[in-house]
């Protein structure tokens, strides 16, 4: 199980897997991972990445 989580501090997405902590690569911040950071799931590496994708798209699209 992949999980899509967003940096509490600066929104960023990132990929994890398996992992009780995460850096974030934008602003370098280690998160401890909680329910509240899971934005999505996903069962392969490649559906996971369509899915940050698309949430950067649907992110973006809100701001106009
Ligand atoms: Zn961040």
């Amino acid at each position: 199980m992949y999980l899509i989580v967003h940096c509490p501090r600066c929104g960023s997405y990132r990929l994890i897997k398996g992992q009780r902590t995460f850096k974030c690569f934008s602003c370098g911040n280690t998160t401890t991972l909680k329910a509240d950071y899971v934005v999505a799931t996903a069962s392969s590496a490649d559906e996971a990445r369509r899915k940050i994708v698309e949430l950067k798209t649907s992110k973006a699209a809100r701001r106009e």
